[in-house]
């Protein structure tokens, strides 16, 4: 029973719980021992499961067949499947695609909904969002060169990003790219446009070597080049101009997202640091979590993680009832607040197994390895910081201009 359950949240919960345990964990150990480009197949089964057992697509609208929750509800579901590496994926919900589904949802005009958003509610198709360039400080959005030049009725896009996640296997790319680039205001100088992966011009570079793994399929990150790639003018997501505008409504609760899986992973590698505390012997008789620094480390723990679970869906809950931007100070918070905790947490994790924490025999280190990365992306920390500490400071008089 959770202040944040609702009918519905109850009804469901349990459901993608049983799964989890029924289907999912189950097949993890055999799974994660696999190079990482073959995942992808290998998880085809669960994605079946979530199919049958009516928990696929959990965060679509009634309209688009979902179930119609709430940004509370779906938070909550996050946090389930996000006790596994492979429980977004197996439901449908992974990023980017769930962020690519949302835009599609609201903003595209109903041609692009049938050619793009459909296969990938299916789950016939995979797409990725490119937005960041290796010449340019991701960090400050506006700072970009990609160009989308329109011809007639084309735009022809010239450009070079990388860290698209999953764009290997991608059926196509949603690309910010500078449409107006005379606008006085930076901020409506870029516009989103779908790019389907086998147009002459469009080119997968290279998947990035991340910690050792450069992976494959949806379990990878790439480069990739525009050298006058051709779209359709139709192909624009929204109005032009609105590139930005469009990233943050995908990016506000994209947060809450990305943060509830956090909290998800927290939880397991909580239940793993207790299970190992509770069963290593240090002597005969005299277990490791007898010690006090281990016992700090879960009270610490669990305070930490209930903190950040409650952070994340109060900020749901406003998004829910007043929107993103009444949210703003909410979003950021969470977003470096939770990854902080999640590095502590599988550090902690990992030092309570020892030697063991650092091989490939738990879930620990594919989570360390592969989720460094979220104090960086969707925003590192410290802008997050800027953000928030600049928009309190502003109800005291200091206003501070971005990037002064
Ligand atoms: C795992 C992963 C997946 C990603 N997936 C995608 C994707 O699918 N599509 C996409 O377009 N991009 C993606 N990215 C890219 C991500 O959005 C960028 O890495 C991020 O925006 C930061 O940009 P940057 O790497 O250029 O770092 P920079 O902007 O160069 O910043 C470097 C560091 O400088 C510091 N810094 C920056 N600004 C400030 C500031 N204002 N104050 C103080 N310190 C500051 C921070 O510590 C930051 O980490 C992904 C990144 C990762 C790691």
């Amino acid at each position: 029973m959770d202040i944040f359950d609702t009918d519905k949240s109850r009804a469901f919960l349990p459901r993608y719980r049983a799964y989890l345990e029924e289907e999912v964990y189950p097949l993890e150990e055999q799974l994660l021992k696999l190079p990482l480009e073959d995942l992808e197949d290998a998880i085809q089964p669960l994605r079946k499961a979530a199919k049958q057992r009516g928990l696929w697509n959990p965060h679509l609208d009634q309209w688009h067949g979902g179930p119609d929750f709430s940004l509370v509800e779906f938070a909550q579901v996050s946090e389930l499947l996000g006790t596994s590496p492979v429980g977004h994926y197996s439901c449908n919900c992974q990023a980017p695609d769930i962020g690519n589904m949302e835009l599609l949802m609201h903003h595209a005009s109903n041609d692009l909904q049938s050619q793009f958003l459909k296969p990938l509610t299916y789950g016939e198709a995979r797409s990725c969002f490119g937005m960041t360039e290796p010449e340019h400080a991701g960090s400050n959005p506006v700072h970009m060169s990609t160009l989308a030049t329109l011809e007639e009725d084309h735009y022809v896009i010239n450009g070079h990003k990388w860290f698209t996640t999953a764009a290997d296997g991608a059926a196509f790319v949603i690309v910010m790219a500078i449409t107006e680039p005379e606008d006085a205001n930076p901020y409506q100088r870029a516009s989103m446009l779908v790019v389907p992966t086998d147009t002459e011009g469009y080119q997968r570079v290279r998947n990035i070597p991340i910690m050792g793994e450069a992976g494959g399929g949806y379990f990878s990150h790439s480069e990739i080049r525009f050298d006058n790639c051709r779209v359709p003018a139709a192909n624009l997501i929204g109005t032009r101009g609105a590139g930005f505008t469009l990233a943050q409504k995908r990016l506000g609760p994209g947060r809450i997202h990305h943060c509830m899986r956090w909290v998800g992973i927290c939880e397991r590698a909580f239940t793993l640091m207790c299970q190992r505390a509770s069963s290593r012997d240090l002597a005969p008789g005299v277990k490791l979590g007898s010690r006090q620094t281990i016992q700090n480390w879960i009270a610490e723990s669990r305070a930490e993680i209930n903190a950040a679970r409650y952070s994340v869906l109060h900020a749901a809950y406003k998004i829910d009832r007043m929107g993103a931007k009444a949210a703003k100070e909410d979003i950021s918070t969470i977003k470096f607040f939770v990854a902080d905790i999640l590095q502590k947490v599988l550090d902690r994790a990992i030092q309570t197994h020892g030697a063991m924490g650092i091989t490939d025999d738990t879930l620990l280190a594919f989570w360390y390895r592969h989720e460094r990365g979220a104090r960086i992306y969707d925003g590192p920390d410290e802008v997050h910081k800027n953000v928030l500490a600049r928009s309190i400071l502003k109800e005291y008089g200091l206003n501070i201009r971005t990037h002064e």
